[in-house]
Formats: structure tokens, C-alpha cells, sequence
């Protein structure tokens, strides 16, 4: 909790004089105690209208008292608070209403000032769920809820967030069942009252609860139990055959295996299957919010591509909860945070949820060289700001430049690149390590020795950029300083690590199983290595390659292709087109666009073919790719 001090300071350096005076009026968190327990109380019974209701008592004494929403978000890594759906907010003392006013420089503050003679407040209000996706994450649907409590509590500023108790109460749809870290202390019908907990340990527990669901063990028989919560939109959703069952407990000891240690006392999934609910994939210290769609288990086949969702979200319980960039790592949520280590925190959670998901069994290891070679590819040819202009460091300011909003030239702009690029890094790194050590060491060291410390402890252990590189040069010393910064300030390609491992990328004109399921489940058709464009469903342009064939006969996204050298649009037609010209060097391809409401013949010439990328073995060279991904 050291950097309460970082906070106080953040804020006096960062703000101009002019505001100095406004934000004064908000307190700093500081690291003392909190007098008294925050009681939250949700009533989550309202599907009707999805509505969560809150009443709250927070200790207070007479004089001001600011009140915050939570803005900054673990795991979001940005300030996306989702401030827009609290509504009603009445405050009382003394049993009457008192005004508040909201501070005009940080809309997530709360200012009232407490009457002589109270010694806590009544807060009111309401977070209402988006009622269809435009509006944001719907959260609560006639079968299943996800109650976030960043989203439906207000904390007292000046304190930092572990300082401050809160017991909490939630009323459930009557008869439903839930999941989370939260540990009950009474249940009475449908309302159950949680244990007391550190509001930043709060904030760390969400719940899912749902009228159809299921509570299965990963380690049967375990000290420390790891549970799968499942809810979905109907019960035939819940069935899990026996294998299925057996490569998710596959999943938990893998990870022991790697790790040698775990940062918590219990840990529960929470897993929805739904297509009403909006899907997540979130981490948290004891638990982590997965969402995916009902058929997860009921078309097993259709689905690889989402099977990586739990080992990434799982491995962040260490990389990511545990361990955190020190810069990331804030005092409250209202405190600004900083990035710079979300190619550790991501790209290497991004690295091990493929390697996890085949060492599990989720994935066969060809599906997972089919999945690394879609990323191979990005990495490769599907990033020209990468080459151009922005570098994958930079990329970790994303969360809080782009907060996920749709881009327009995704490839150009790159967003959230330190996902799978620090992937790629990281890769690279473990052939590095290899070579380094005759094959006696790899990533599997550095994994136990920089998150697998301390079993059992969960107070956040912060590490810097100095601490990756000691822990890289205690396994193989070298020069890792220059070696990562090379990759992360430099301009790629980030592939080196498959030439290293015994394999290299090329590209034919077969997709591979996987990337045909992954083109039908979008109902488009892939085309970014060819004509440089990807397709949505009827003919919508998703994004286009900059600078690519597409690009360059002037389509760009938010188009929509009608017909394709005369014959109306469909995937396969345009694929046809593709293949066409590259047997006529005359014949380009013709789309027939339509740009708002005109219609234009484009002419794209691309002679090439189809080309869809692979993974194929160097012979001569060992094969360390399939031994990665091989079970311990
Ligand atoms: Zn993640």
C-alpha cells in the first residue's frame, strides 16, 4: 500500500493551478484506518426493468464527505467506470435528504456535507443494466445476472480501498442460485448476507447468479477448491460430458504444475452461456468472470476458438492479480493508472491461456499451431501500423486512448496490441532461453520464479520492468534489457520465436479447420492475406488492409460489397473472384460497392490467390513448439 503516497502525488503534479482548488475538495486516499463498515444492500429482483437496486449506510462525521464511484477499473486497466447507468442517487442523515453535488473536474465525486449530530449517511440509487448492447453490457436478463460491485456502491474518499470493511447483502430473483468469491454468512430465502471484506477485495469478488445453474468441481478432493459456477439461458446448456469435465480438472493442475503456487484460498469461474447476457472475460484474484455463448459445451466442435477464455483468465489469479506492474498497481479506484507493464500482464496471460488450453486437453495441439498461426499471420503481414508507426509499448496506453471502442482502421491504428504481440514476444523469449541453456531451461522457469512464489499469499506483489529482466538473467544471463525493448519499441515483425522453436509461417489457399470454424461462426470471409479485406455477414466490410490490394481500389470498412464480377455477394463468390484472377492476370476482381447511397464498380489487382496462413515444420530443426504445448 505504498502507493498512497504515489497518489497524493499524482494528483498535485498533474492538475494546472486553475483546478487545484476544485479537485482539492476531493481527499487523496490515505492509508489509515476507516471507522465503522460500509453496509451494501442490492436488491437484484427488478428483470423486469434490469435495474439493481442500492441502499447503502456509510460511516461519516459531521463536515464534508465526498463520495466515489468507482472509476478506474482492475483489469479494464482504464478509466471506464460505468458512471452513465447510475441513476436516483438520494442521500439522507439524520433520516432527511441532503443535497449533494456532484464535483464539475471529476464526475465519479459525490460532494455532501454531513449535519451536526449524524454519524453515517443513507445513499440511494439505481444501476440500471443497458437494455440492449448499444447502450453498454447488458448485466441482467430474465434468466441470469452479473452484479459487478464497482457498479453498485459508492466508497468514501480519502481512505485507500483495502482500509475500508464493507458487509453486503444481496436479494436474488426468488429461487435463484449464484457463484463468487464472496464468502456467506447468513442466508435468509433469497437474500444472503456476505462475510465483511476490504472494499478493494470487494470490488475483486463479482457474482453471477442465475435461475438454471450449475456448480462443478476442477479438483475434487483439493484443500484449496477451484469451483466452475456455470449459469446459462436454458438447462440443456449445463450438460458437460465426462471429457469435457475432465480437460476443464485437466486445466487446474496444469497450472499447478507450472506454477508451483497459488494466490488464493478458494477459487470459483464464473461462466455464463448465454446469448442474451454480454459476454466477458475478466480476471480477479479468487474468481474471474468468463461469458461466452450458450453452445460452449453443446457444439464442442464449433467453439475451439473461444477455448483459451478460462486458462487466460485463470493464469491472471497469478500474472496479472498477484503480481502487478508497479505502476498499475493503485491505492483506490479513482487513482489514475498507468500501463506500461500490460505486455507482462496480458501478453504473457495471452501466452500461456494457448499454451494452458493445449496442455489441458481444450485444445488438440494441431488447433493450437492452427491458432498460432493466425497470430503468426498478424504479426507477420496483418499489422501495417506496426511497421509504420507505432510500436507495441505504446500500445499499452490503449486501454485508456481507444477503451475498447470499434476502430476504423484496426490494423492501422493497432489497439490492444501487446495481447498476443507480447504473446509473440514472449515466445521469442522462451527460444531465446532454450538456445541460451542448451534446452535445459525455458519460460516454464521464469513462469514458477517470477509468479509461482509465496503459495498461498494474496496481497498484491508488484514488480518493474528491472525485476523481468533479473528474473530472465538469474534463468540465462544475458543481455535482456536491450533484447525486450528492442521488441517492444521496434517496429516487427514479432515472429521470431516459431524459427526459434522449429517452425516458420507460410501461406496456401486452404484456411486451417480452425480458421474456417472461426470465418463460419462470423458468417464472413477472411481475406486479409489475399485481397487485404475481412467480411462480415452479407457483404459488410469489416476492416480493410491499409495499404493493401482493397485498400488501394478504394474500399475501406462500413462498406457493403453487393455483387462480385457481376453475381451478388456471398463468401464464396468473392473467394471464386479471388481464385479467377489469379489464373487471368487480366481479369481483376470487380465489387460492385454501395457507400452510403451510392453505388460504385471497384477493381481490385490482385492475382495472387487465396492465402490463408500455416505453420509448418523447418525439418532439421527440434520441434520445442509441440513440446511447449505438450501436458506436464
Ligand atoms: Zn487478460
Amino acid at each position: 500500500m505504498k502507493a498512497s503516497r504515489l497518489a497524493s502525488a499524482i494528483f498535485a503534479s498533474a492538475l494546472g493551478l486553475g483546478s487545484v482548488a476544485a479537485l482539492a475538495d476531493v481527499p487523496a486516499p490515505q492509508d489509515i484506518p476507516f471507522n465503522g463498515t460500509l453496509k451494501i444492500n442490492v436488491d437484484a429482483t427488478d428483470l423486469a426493468h434490469r435495474v439493481f437496486r442500492v441502499h447503502e449506510t456509510v460511516p461519516a462525521q459531521a463536515g464534508p464527505l465526498t463520495l466515489l464511484y468507482p472509476q478506474w477499473l482492475p483489469g479494464n486497466h482504464s478509466p471506464t467506470g460505468p458512471i452513465d447507468k447510475l441513476a436516483g442517487l438520494v442521500v439522507k442523515a439524520n433520516g432527511k435528504v441532503i443535497p449533494w453535488k456532484r464535483d464539475p473536474l471529476n464526475v465519479y465525486a459525490f460532494h455532501v456535507d454531513v449535519p451536526q449530530g449524524a454519524n453515517e449517511v443513507q445513499v440511494e440509487f439505481q444501476f440500471l443494466s443497458a437494455q440492449d448492447v448499444r447502450q453498454g453490457r447488458v448485466v441482467m436478463t430474465p434468466e441470469m445476472l452479473n452484479l459487478q460491485w464497482n457498479t453498485v456502491s459508492l466508497y468514501p474518499a480519502g481512505h485507500v480501498a483495502s482500509q475500508i470493511k464493507a458487509e453486503t447483502t444481496v436479494t436474488f430473483p426468488a429461487g435463484w442460485q449464484y457463484g463468487s468469491a464472496l464468502e456467506m454468512a447468513s442466508r435468509n430465502g433469497d437474500t444472503v448476507t456476505f462475510k465483511p471484506i476490504d472494499y478493494d477485495d470487494l470490488v475483486d469478488s463479482p457474482i453471477f447468479a442465475g435461475k438454471y445453474f450449475k456448480r462443478v468441481d476442477l479438483d475434487p478432493g483439493a484443500k484449496t477448491p477451484v469451483f466452475l459456477n456455470i449459469v446459462a439461458d436454458d438447462p440443456k446448456f449445463l450438460e458437460i460430458k465426462p471429457d469435457q469435465l475432465k480437460m476443464h480438472q485437466n486445466l487446474v493442475q496444469q497450472m499447478y504444475k507450472l506454477y508451483g503456487a497459488h494466490h488464493y484460498n478458494h477459487y470459483d469461474f464464473l461462466f455464463s452461456l448465454s446469448d442474451k447476457m454480454s459476454g466477458i472475460g475478466l480476471e480477479h484474484h479468487r474468481s474471474s468472470e468468463n461469458g461466452v455463448g450458450t453452445s460452449y459445451f453443446t457444439e464442442w466442435d464449433k467453439n475451439a476458438s473461444m477455448r483459451d477464455l478460462l486458462s487466460h483468465e485463470f493464469n491472471h489469479s497469478w500474472d496479472g492479480k498477484y503480481r502487478r506492474g508497479a505502476d498499475l498497481s493503485t491505492p483506490s479506484f479513482n487513482v489514475p493508472m498507468q500501463d506500461s507493464l500490460l505486455w507482462v500482464y496480458e501478453g504473457q496471460t495471452q501466452f500461456w491461456g494457448y499454451v494452458m488450453a493445449a496442455r489441458s486437453g481444450l485444445w488438440k495441439q494441431d488447433q493450437a499451431i492452427d491458432m498460432l498461426a493466425n497470430v503468426a499471420a498478424t504479426y507477420d503481414r496483418g499489422r501495417p501500423g506496426l511497421q509504420q508507426w507505432r510500436n507495441i509499448q505504446d500500445t499499452t496506453n490503449d486501454p485508456i486512448i481507444a477503451m475498447r471502442r470499434p476502430l476504423p482502421y484496426r490494423n492501422f491504428q493497432m489497439s490492444e496490441d501487446y495481447y498476443s504481440g507480447g504473446q509473440m514476444i514472449w515466445l521469442d523469449v522462451d527460444g531465446k532461453l532454450r538456445d541460451l541453456t542448451g534446452d535445459k531451461r525455458s519460460i516454464d522457469d521464469f513462469a514458477k520464479a517470477f509468479f509461482g512464489v509465496k503459495n498461498g499469499e494474496w496481497d498484491v506483489n508488484t514488480y518493474t520492468f528491472e525485476d523481468v529482466v533479473k528474473t530472465l538473467n538469474d534463468i540465462a544471463p544475458y543481455d535482456w534489457s536491450s533484447y525486450l525493448r528492442e521488441r517492444l519499441d521496434g517496429h516487427g515483425p514479432l515472429i521470431g520465436g516459431f524459427e526459434a522453436n522449429g517452425w516458420k509461417l507460410v501461406y496456401n489457399d486452404k484456411p486451417t479447420d480452425v480458421a474456417k470454424a472461426m470465418e463460419t461462426r462470423a458468417g464472413g470471409a477472411n481475406l486479409t492475406y489475399s485481397l487485404g479485406v475481412s467480411m462480415g455477414k452479407a457483404g459488410d466490410v469489416v476492416d480493410v488492409l491499409w495499404d493493401g490490394p482493397a485498400f488501394k481500389a478504394g474500399l475501406s470498412p462500413g462498406m457493403k460489397v453487393i455483387a462480385v464480377n457481376g453475381k451478388e455477394y456471398s463468401s464464396d463468390a468473392i473467394k471464386d473472384a479471388v481464385t479467377a484472377a489469379a489464373k487471368d492476370k487480366n481479369q481483376p476482381v470487380e465489387l460492385l460497392v454501395k457507400n452510403f447511397d451510392e453505388y460504385k464498380t471497384l477493381r481490385i489487382d490482385y492475382h495472387d490467390g487465396l492465402k490463408y496462413p500455416h505453420l509448418e515444420r523447418i525439418e532439421g530443426k527440434a520441434d520445442r513448439l509441440s513440446e511447449l504445448l505438450k501436458a506436464r
